[in-house]
């Protein structure tokens, strides 16, 4: 066993305890730094805006879905939107308009422009003390990550279930209509993301489930 254990002394680890690694209390090797005040007001900010807009639960969820109908329907609108999605969306998160928006996932952090090898789904495990792999000279985005939900006691939401592949297809177009018209990976639509979405913080899964998805029918 000694053989497969070259971990760095005093490393950074998650693991859960019990049966369940999914619903087993969580423990953490090390506690980590603070984030800065800048990186928890961007995160904040950046959640309460997800809230209220890109969450199907919210009571203007009608009203901006039909809003993104009739600007789907433009292409002057369509394009204007993208606009101002693509100016925000660079200040705020260097985005890389990639259509099917996942910074939920990387608490509020885009997963595209933040970890150079592009996963969204949890650590490449390359890192060395929080230092990302390929660019030593930034931290990886899973590190600011989890440092994100500890400023917030919510390092749970690390372990919320699989995050589903991206939707290649959606390149380059708006992610904001895509969420609206229930074209990004949230909408349940493959088998693969009904199952994450129903085991994660999907935006659509208020009571644990993707939008137009019923209890049980779940990914077999
Ligand atoms: S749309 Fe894609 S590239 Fe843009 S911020 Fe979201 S995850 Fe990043």
């Amino acid at each position: 066993m000694g053989d497969f254990s070259y971990h760095p002394a005093n490393g950074f680890y998650v693991f859960g305890s019990g049966d369940d690694s999914r619903t087993a209390s969580v423990n953490y090797g090390q506690k980590p730094v603070k984030p800065h005040l800048s990186d928890r007001l961007h995160f904040h900010l950046l959640e309460l805006a997800h809230r209220f807009f890109f969450n199907s639960d919210a009571s203007l969820a009608p009203v901006y879905r039909a809003l993104s109908r009739w600007i789907d329907a433009s292409v002057f609108a369509r394009t204007l939107l993208h606009l101002f999605e693509n100016v925000g969306k660079q200040i705020l998160l260097r985005c890389r308009q990639c259509g099917d928006c996942a910074i939920q996932y990387v608490a509020f952090q885009c997963p595209e422009s933040g970890c150079p090898k592009h996963i969204r789904n949890g650590a490449c495990g390359g890192s060395r003390n929080g230092r990302c792999e390929v660019y030593p000279d930034r931290w990886c985005i899973w590190y600011r990550a989890y440092q994100r939900w500890a400023s917030v006691h919510r390092t749970d939401e690390m372990i919320r279930g699989c995050v589903p592949p991206r939707k290649w297809e959606l390149d380059h177009s708006s992610s904001w209509l895509n969420f609206h018209l229930g074209r990004d990976h949230q909408n349940g639509s493959a088998d693969f993301a009904r199952y994450c979405c129903a085991r994660s913080a999907c935006s659509h899964a208020g009571d644990g489930l993707c939008s137009g998805q019923k209890q049980g029918e779940l990914f077999t």
